[in-house]
Formats: structure tokens, C-alpha cells, sequence
């Protein structure tokens, strides 16, 4: 038995964090960290942003819970500004990105049955994918690592080779009912996919009469230099699933679907305590309003290019440690030769926060308010990382 109380399903390094600001994080003995990780790119705004401070704050003041029995404006006018801003028609809000995609998955199920196809159930993920942890995110990314001691697979979900169009063809018949990816992979590797793939995507669906459904929990909300990550490839989804970047901090996590696609969700359908709770609407309506400003956008396309060409820089300088440069926008990794759990951990001992991902790669999240010189400190910590890492690897030395 470990000492926490805390069922040990995570190990976390024996420090205690107190406070934060902006990208800033500090820990009980006052030494100050850089967060490049965001907490899993949650964190879109910093740490105690004062807009969602005061919007969280004022909010408190009035009214916490109602149950969606009732009607709250709040969460009326935060369904119709990411209507206005999406392809979507409706909005279910969750508490966290798997309730998203539970929604998405059991919408999609529902939309073939209402159309009276009820033998349509097949939902087909792809390698590498992540969509929580529910027992539909699960099955959805038939990951075997988070599959494995928890009974049967469900029926119903097929795992096809990321990126692979001929493997995806040949696996669709007439009982597939929708096509579930990341258009960029997070916990896979950071991984893009091709817009002409997802085209193509699109394409598929809309001769099968499947419903494509987006997870952009991770690269949504404005990460990848875009509001929605698939906008690159100039489609658009039939669902969508949204959280983490949205609420940033708070939890909060939607479902957004075409009125077609929602044929099926009538009275009764499905539901959530939480969901759209006022606390969360009156946060996320003050993301919303910062992320969809044009500046903030170019803000975020900006330091992301200093930030890739200052990735290059480091690839030239460690070209045998650091071998590709991977995603778009504020979402990166750093495809490794070496372990990246050995890089995660010098950083934090040098107060830079980052994490890794699937296939060698290390993964760097900051949250979308940075600047240059947060950039600049980042790479100056990392360049460290990087060399002691090379010369330990030189002598031999175990770190
Ligand atoms: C984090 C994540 C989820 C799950 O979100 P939770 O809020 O942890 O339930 C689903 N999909 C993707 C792509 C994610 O990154």
C-alpha cells in the first residue's frame, strides 16, 4: 500500500503546487515553473486569467446549480455563440471531454436508429487515438493498454490504421455508423492528419450515410492556430466533441451536432446533472469571448511560429537526440531517439513543465496566452535538458 490515501493510479513527483499566474506555476517552497503542459492544454487562458477570475467570482455570488430541468440564460447564449461559431446547430454541454464523446458515440447510434436502421452501430477509430475514459472512450480508441482487466470489449467498435484510406474503405459496410478521430493526435504522438485525408473523410461519409465525429477536446479551442483544428482542412464534422481548452480550468466539455445529425436526441434521450452548470457557462462564456478574438488568434499563430522555428533550432543543435517536429499551432511534440520521460524530468528539476506522448515524443502544451520570452526561457531550459541528456549519453552515465 503506497502512503496517499489517493487510489494510486497516477504517480505524481512529491511536490506540492499552490498557486499560478498566467503561464507561471509555483509550488509550496515558492520555487516558480514554467508551464509548457497547461494542464493537458486545459489551462488555454494561464492561471487565474483575471477575466475568468471575476466571471468565476461573480458567478458564485448569484446562483451555482439548477439542474437543466430549469432554464438558466447563461447556457442559452453560450450554445448560441458556439452555434454561431461552428458547424453546429446544438450544443450538449458535459463536464469533461468523455462525457463529450459518450454523447457524440450514443447521438451517432441513435441518429441510424431513428432513421430505422438500428443494425447500424459500428463506430471505427483509429491507432494511436485517446478519448477518455469512459468505457465508449475506450472501446471507441481501442487502446489495449486502457482496455485490458476491464471485461469484454463492447460490441459495435472497429480500429482501423491511422491515416490509411484503403484499410479505412475496406473496413466500412453497410452496419458502420460513424468515424471517430482526432484530426490532430495528442496522447498518439501528436500526430496531424493530412487535410486531403480528412477531405476524403468527409467524403466517404457522405456517400455512406455515416456521421464523421471530431474529438477536438485536445487540439480544439483555438490550440492549433484555428478555433477547430479540422477548419485547416476546410470540412467540417457532423459531431464534435469539445472540453479541456474551452473551460479552461473549469470543467466544462460539449457535444456539438449538426440539427440533422441530432434527429434522435428528443425529450428524454440523455442528460446530464452538471452539464451547463451556471458556474461552468459563466466561465466558459469568458473563454469563449477571449479565444474567438481575431487577435488572439494571430497571437497564438505568431508565437507558434517562433516557437517552431525555435524547435528547429534546438533539432539543428541536438540532431541526434531530436529527430521530427510535430502538430500545428500550440500543440507540439518533439519525436525522440531517447526516452522522453528522461527530458520530462530534468525540465521539471529546471522548473519547465511538459509531458510526453505515445511513440517517443515529448509534448509541449503552453497555455495560448504566452509570449516570446516565455518561448525563449522554454528553449533556454530544454537546450539544457538536451545537453546534459547528450552528454550523459556520451560517458555512459545512467541520469
Ligand atoms: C483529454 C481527452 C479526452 C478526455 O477528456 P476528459 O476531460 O479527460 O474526460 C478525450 N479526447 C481527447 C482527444 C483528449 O485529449
Amino acid at each position: 500500500m503506497s502512503n496517499s490515501p489517493l487510489m494510486p493510479v497516477y504517480t505524481p513527483p512529491p511536490t506540492d503546487f499552490v498557486s499560478g499566474k498566467g503561464a507561471m506555476v509555483f509550488d509550496a517552497n515558492g520555487k516558480r515553473y514554467l508551464d509548457f503542459l497547461a494542464g493537458i492544454a486545459v489551462n488555454s487562458l494561464g492561471h487565474c486569467h483575471p477575466k475568468l477570475v471575476a466571471a468565476l467570482t461573480d458567478q458564485a455570488n448569484k446562483l451555482w446549480h439548477m439542474s437543466n430541468v430549469y432554464q438558466t440564460e447563461l447556457q442559452q447564449t453560450l450554445a448560441a455563440k458556439w452555434v454561431s461559431a461552428t458547424f453546429a446547430d446544438y450544443v450538449f454541454f458535459t463536464n469533461s471531454g468523455t462525457e463529450a464523446i459518450e454523447a457524440c458515440l450514443k447521438l451517432t447510434r441513435k441518429y441510424h436508429f431513428t432513421k430505422g436502421k438500428p443494425e447500424k452501430i459500428d463506430i471505427i477509430g483509429f491507432d494511436g487515438a485517446f478519448h477518455g475514459r469512459s468505457y465508449g472512450g475506450i472501446n471507441a480508441a481501442g487502446n489495449q493498454n486502457y482496455l485490458n482487466g476491464f471485461g469484454p470489449p463492447l460490441p459495435g467498435f472497429k480500429q482501423c490504421k491511422f491515416g490509411d484510406i484503403e484499410a479505412l474503405l475496406a473496413m466500412i459496410d453497410e452496419n458502420t455508423a460513424g468515424i471517430i478521430l482526432e484530426p490532430i493526435q495528442g496522447e498518439g504522438g501528436v500526430r496531424a492528419l493530412e487535410p486531403e485525408y480528412l477531405r476524403a473523410l468527409r467524403s466517404i461519409c457522405n456517400e455512406n450515410d455515416i456521421l464523421l465525429i471530431f474529438d477536438e477536446v485536445q487540439c480544439g479551442a483555438a490550440r492549433s492556430g484555428k478555433l477547430f483544428a479540422h477548419e485547416w482542412a476546410d470540412i467540417t464534422p457532423d459531431v464534435m466533441a469539445i472540453a479541456k481548452g474551452i473551460g479552461g480550468g473549469f470543467p466544462l466539455g460539449a457535444c456539438l451536432a449538426t440539427e440533422q445529425a441530432s434527429i434522435g436526441m428528443v425529450k428524454g434521450t440523455h442528460g446530464s446533472t452538471y452539464g451547463g452548470n451556471p458556474l461552468a457557462m459563466a466561465v466558459g462564456h469568458a473563454v469563449f469571448d477571449e479565444i474567438t478574438q481575431p487577435e488572439f488568434l494571430e497571437n497564438v499563430n505568431s508565437v507558434a511560429n517562433y516557437l517552431v522555428q525555435s524547435l528547429e533550432g534546438l533539432k539543428d543543435a541536438y540532431p541526434d537526440i531530436i529527430l521530427e517536429i510535430r502538430g500545428k499551432g500550440l500543440l507540439r511534440g518533439l519525436k525522440l531517439s531517447i526516452d522522453p520521460l528522461i527530458i520530462r524530468d530534468l525540465a521539471f528539476q529546471n522548473g519547465l513543465l511538459v509531458t510526453v506522448a505515445a511513440g517517443n515524443v515529448l509534448r509541449i502544451l503552453p497555455p495560448l496566452i504566452i509570449d516570446q520570452g516565455n518561448v525563449s526561457e522554454a528553449i533556454s531550459i530544454l537546450d539544457k535538458c538536451f545537453a546534459s541528456a547528450q552528454a550523459s549519453q556520451k560517458t555512459g552515465e545512467a541520469l
